[in-house]
Parts: C-alpha cells; sequence; structure tokens
C-alpha cells in the first residue's frame, strides 16, 4: 500500500463576496478533487488544538500524526532542525528576524525586514554572533546566531529565559511595539538594542534590529517510522514543514523550482514524490505553500489559481501514477484556514478528505460548507485514519533525524 498526503497550506477560507458569496475551494474549478471527493469520505478536522495557536507549526504537526498539546515546544527550535541545528541540553532556539523599526524603536515597520538577501543577512548574522555571542553571565549556556533565510535566523540562547513573554513580530506589524516581559526580558531587550548597532553597518540591509521570539526546547517527536511502521518522505518549500520532516525522520527531499510562492514547482513536486514511492518509499508528504500566501495577501485569485494548480499540476497526474503502483490511500487537507478576508490564520476546523484507491467511501463534496454538519475529529488522529492503525510509542527520531538533513 502506498499512502500520500496532500497539504495545499491554508486553503480552507469563509464565503467570498467577489466569488458570489462561494469559497476558494468551492470556486476553484478542481475536477479530479471533485472526483475523489465523489468516492471517498469528507469531514472536519480540528489541526489547531484549543487553546494553541494557529500556527503552521502545530497544524503540520497534527496532520503528521503528532499531538502538538504532547509534542509542540516552540516554532524557533523546529526551524532549527530544518537548519540542522542539534540544541544542546540547557541551549533554546529563538526565531530572530531581521525586522525594520521606526526611527525613534517604537514601531514596527516591516516584520519582513524589508526582505532581505540571504548571504547579506548571513554576514550579518555573523556580525552579530561575533559582537554578541559567546557565554552568557550568571547562566550555563551561551549565546549564538545561525543565519537561516532572508530574514528568518535563528539566536540559541539559554534555558533560563524559556519564559520569557515574546511578541510575534507580524503581530505588531504598524503598531506600537510590545518589547519583552519576564524571564530574561532585560537580557533580550539589550541584544535587541545592540543590534541595532551591528545592523548599522550594513547600509546594504533595510533591516534595523533583530526581533526575537518563538523561543523554544528542541521537541523531541517520535521517529515516524517506528511510530507508524511505514517509511516516509516528504516536499516542501517551508522552513517550518521541513524541520518536522527533520524531527520526525523522514527523507526531505530538495526539489528544484519548489519556492513557497505562487511560482512554485507543482509539478517537479508531484514527480519528486511519486520518484520517492517508486523508490520504495509507503508514504510522501506535498506540502504547497502557494494557497497560504495567497491568503496572506488577501488574493482571491491567486488562490483559486493555486488550488487549480493543485487539481490540474498535482492531483490528476499523481492519482494516475499512484494507480500503477498499486493500492494506494491519500489524505488531503490543509494546516489551518487562512481566509482572504482575514489575512491571517484562523482556529476553525478545516475539512478533509480519505481516498481509498480500491474501497469507495461514503462520497461527499470537498469543501467548508460541503462537510460543515460532520463531526469533528482531532487533527492529530487522521494519520491513524489514513494508516489504518494506531501509533507505536517509540524513541525520538534523535540523531537518524537530524543525519538525514539536506546540506
Ligand atoms: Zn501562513
Amino acid at each position: 500500500m502506498k499512502y500520500v498526503v496532500c497539504v495545499p497550506d491554508g486553503c480552507s477560507d469563509h464565503p467570498v463576496p467577489e466569488l458570489g458569496g462561494l469559497t476558494p475551494l468551492e470556486a476553484a474549478h478542481t475536477p479530479t478533487l471533485d472526483r475523489l471527493a465523489a468516492r471517498g469520505t469528507v469531514g472536519r478536522a480540528a489541526v489547531i488544538p484549543e487553546g494553541m495557536a494557529p500556527g503552521s507549526d502545530v497544524g503540520n504537526m497534527s496532520l503528521l500524526g503528532y499531538d502538538p498539546r504532547q509534542f509542540h515546544t516552540g516554532r524557533a527550535p523546529i526551524e532549527a532542525a530544518a537548519l540542522g541545528m542539534v540544541l544542546p541540553e540547557g541551549q533554546i532556539a529563538f526565531r530572530a528576524n531581521l525586522v525594520v523599526l521606526n526611527d525613534d524603536a517604537t514601531e514596527m515597520v516591516d516584520f519582513a525586514g524589508g526582505h532581505p538577501d540571504s548571504e547579506v543577512a548571513a554576514a550579518a548574522m555573523a556580525a552579530l554572533d561575533e559582537r554578541l555571542g559567546g557565554p552568557v553571565p550568571d547562566t550555563d549556556g551561551h549565546l549564538g546566531f545561525t543565519p537561516g533565510v532572508q530574514y528568518r535566523h535563528i539566536m540559541v540562547a539559554p534555558d533560563d529565559w524559556l519564559d520569557a513573554e515574546c511578541i510575534p513580530p507580524h503581530d505588531l506589524s504598524g503598531k506600537a511595539l510590545q518589547w519583552p516581559t519576564g524571564p530574561g526580558a532585560d537580557e533580550l531587550r539589550r541584544i535587541m538594542d545592540t543590534s541595532a548597532e551591528v545592523l548599522a553597518e550594513f547600509p546594504e540591509l533595510a533591516a534595523t534590529h533583530v526581533w526575537l521570539w518563538g523561543q523554544g526546547t528542541q521537541p523531541a517527536l517520535d521517529d515516524f517510522a517506528g511510530r507508524w511502521g511505514v517509511s516516509a518522505g516528504m516536499v516542501t518549500a517551508v522552513d517550518l514543514v521541513r524541520g518536522l520532516g527533520v524531527l520526525s525522520g523522514m527523507e526531505v527531499v530538495e526539489v528544484e523550482g519548489a519556492t513557497g510562492w505562487y511560482d512554485t514547482d507543482y509539478e517537479a513536486k508531484r514527480d519528486a514524490a511519486l520518484a520517492g514511492l517508486e523508490a520504495g518509499k509507503d508514504l510522501f508528504v506535498i506540502h504547497v505553500e502557494a494557497t497560504d500566501e495567497a491568503g496572506h495577501a488577501g488574493d482571491v485569485a491567486a488562490k483559486v489559481e493555486a488550488l487549480e494548480n493543485w487539481d490540474r499540476r498535482i492531483l490528476t497526474d499523481l492519482v494516475e501514477r499512484l494507480d500503477a503502483l498499486g493500492p494506494w490511500r491519500m489524505l488531503l487537507l490543509p494546516d489551518h484556514p487562512t481566509p482572504v478576508a482575514l489575512k491571517t490564520h484562523t482556529t476553525e476546523p478545516v475539512p478533509y478528505l480519505l481516498v481509498d484507491s480500491a474501497q469507495d467511501g461514503a462520497g461527499g463534496t470537498y469543501s467548508e460548507p460541503g462537510v460543515a454538519d460532520e463531526p469533528v475529529l482531532a487533527g492529530h488522529r487522521l494519520m491513524a485514519e489514513l494508516l489504518q492503525r494506531e501509533p507505536q510509542p517509540v524513541d525520538p527520531a534523535g540523531d537518524s533525524a537530524t543525519a538525514s538533513v539536506a546540506p
């Protein structure tokens, strides 16, 4: 049996006036998806557990079959794992955004730091590390900066600061700043203040400061293959999702042309997943970010187009070529809604679709209204539904996971 998990990130939505009151999922022309829904099982899943923030870290952890209430320790350590970092005992990871603050550093102008060039940003991180890195007085830990991509970087720090209250910079866009409070707040503020002096040495950077948030200890995800008894791979262009793949011991395949944007190479992701399945993997995750980006941009047409791309450029061929490999089962759902009217993630349950190549389900329509009357399943239970088995307790993926990081 082959298994495929399809994740159109943030695809579920609300009725949109420009679409005559339909949701993007209803409005998009998706004949293959419609056909799969007609022979499969549709339902509703709570991918964001009550009380947790509706981030891609939480939602994707759910749909990989890990209950975020048990396994989630923060966002930054998942991204650190995607960079191949292993956090030493007593150390935590913060997300270090390059951001633009206004002249008197009272307001968040751009949480994405003017989308800096990754190479220049890496040089800035090296300079920050040089100036601020090293042992931290009055703790057993040390401080260090590791470059990521564009405005997204990592600061490692002592776990004494774990419980600091840090506000995500995208929640402060155009608003008065809220500096960290709680344990380590003074030190975090000092680092953010000092970063302004260091970044001033990089005139080609629009960013004025680093903003620290999303901290956590490294999560210990049970090895996916041991937990479920199937070998698994993943294609994604998003660090957070890649980090979950790495932490759970999946093979994360780098695909040329996978951008995390509207222009991503859908066919290349499809082909990479099929190649992995043909080479012997039991399960593959295909994650595409374009639907979420369209939601954040409030771009209805782009969201509909991204769904149509999913249908025409991934699902249609995928189904045909899966048939050639033998029996298969598919799970399709987003990690959270990203309604175009709100331009941000929400917490409500999302529609899911389960298809078995050999056995028809009750059939239905894959859309928000199509599943409105269905009972709500916990998102992390869907992996058990897909694989038709219960998870087995095993050791965390640990070293074998970090060994599978692509360079
Ligand atoms: Zn998003």
